[in-house]
């Protein structure tokens, strides 16, 4: 049989016709496209406002976009959603690597989605810049919150600086109190600057510990002790029961040899067990007294100003600070300056002088 009669049967396609139809390049990028749109920044709205984790998380993403067009939507829908913010509990936690935050965040998060409480997590981690990694980008001990429809997981914003990461973080804050949820929780690890720049936007600060061997106050930052509202003293199971209650003891005996905090709050020792998920709920119970006597006393909403304050002035640091890093003409003066510093022909302040002048003329 020659070609042309095989090819006679009505069932036999034509030479890759209708296969051309649809997968020709216009198709393909019609589909593709249909794909990317990306929803209105009142879709988002509304959905966030709605409660919908979707559009939450797509906000966010624009929030840590580089693009300035997605960077302009973020800030329109920060702005909506500005009115329907605030009304949640924002809790730090920090703790070295290893003490067990994250089995403690699902601890703690499965008990407040068991009272009824929506939970959002995110984090601040001052590596992810470096590592590409993320303090919550392993999720594994957090298998149930991960399902749980009440909570929402997500892994830190990656920056070139802390500031940048703490900006997306307090703007992601906002979205998350807007979409409903009741308890915000921050994590960060106990290295660097981060947990500064994380007590700077929470209300309650809750650092874990470890009980070790020898004196427990060694080794600690005085200044992560100073800005805790509680300490929570891990792992305290199996053979490490005695030695966490005593590390307990020390550690309250220390907080009292602090000032007392402008909060009026005095900083409380628990032990617990995150992977017993023994002596959790007890954390939120303080979590609300504390709640309780700051708003009271007002301590509540004067914190919270303050922090907005000093997140205006930082942010106005930052920017500043970029604007004039930024320029090549800069980048090459600067370092012509370094080098007459090194050979003593100029002082920083001389030099500073300069490159400040020489910056407004630009
Ligand atoms: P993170 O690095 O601070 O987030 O710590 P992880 O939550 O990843 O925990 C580090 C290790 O400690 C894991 O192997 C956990 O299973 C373990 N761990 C966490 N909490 C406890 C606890 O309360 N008791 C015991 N015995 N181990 C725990």
């Amino acid at each position: 049989m020659s070609k042309t009669t095989q090819h006679k049967s009505a069932l036999k396609e034509n030479k890759g016709v209708s296969s051309q139809e649809i997968t020709n390049k216009a198709s393909i990028s019609k589909i593709q496209k249909k794909r990317k749109a990306q929803p209105s920044t009142d879709d988002l709205v509304a959905g966030i406002l709605n409660g919908e984790i979707t559009p939450l998380s797509r906000a966010i993403t624009l929030i840590e976009s580089k693009s300035g067009k997605h960077l302009e939507q973020a800030n329109t829908i920060i702005n909506q959603c500005l009115p329907h913010a605030n009304a949640s509990i924002r809790v730090g936690i920090t703790g070295v690597p290893g003490v067990g935050k994250s089995t403690f965040i699902e601890a703690f998060g499965k008990h407040l989605t068991a009272l009824g409480k929506k939970v959002a997590i995110l984090a601040v981690d001052p590596s992810s810049s470096i590592s590409k990694g993320s303090i919550l980008g392993d999720k594994t001990r957090m298998e149930d919150l991960v399902k749980d429809p009440n909570a929402f997981i997500r892994p830190s914003a990656s920056g070139t600086s802390l500031g940048g990461v703490a900006r997306k973080t307090r703007e992601t804050i906002i979205l998350c109190e807007a979409a409903g949820f009741d308890i915000i929780i921050i994590e960060t690890v106990g290295v660097g600057q981060s947990e500064t720049t994380v007590h700077s936007m929470v209300d309650f600060f809750l650092l874990l510990k470890l009980a070790g061997a020898g004196d427990e106050l060694q080794g600690i930052k005085r200044g992560i002790i100073e800005m805790a509202d509680a300490i929570a003293i891990n792992k305290a199971d199996g053979d490490n029961i005695k030695r966490a209650k005593l590390a307990q003891v020390e550690f309250n005996k220390a907080l009292h040899l602090y000032p007392e905090k402008e909060s009026h709050w005095q900083p409380k020792v628990t032990v617990c067990s995150a992977l017993n998920r023994k002596g959790v709920s007890e954390t939120w119970d303080l979590i609300k007294d504390y709640i309780k006597l700051t708003k009271d006393n007002s301590y509540f909403n004067h914190n919270r100003n303050e922090q907005n304050k000093f997140w205006l002035l930082q942010t106005i640091e930052e920017h500043l600070k970029n604007d004039f890093f930024k320029h090549s003409k800069i980048k090459i003066e600067l370092d012509k300056q370094l080098v007459l510093i090194e050979r003593n022909k100029t002082t920083p302040f001389a030099a500073a002088d300069y490159l400040l002048g020489l910056k407004n003329k630009l």
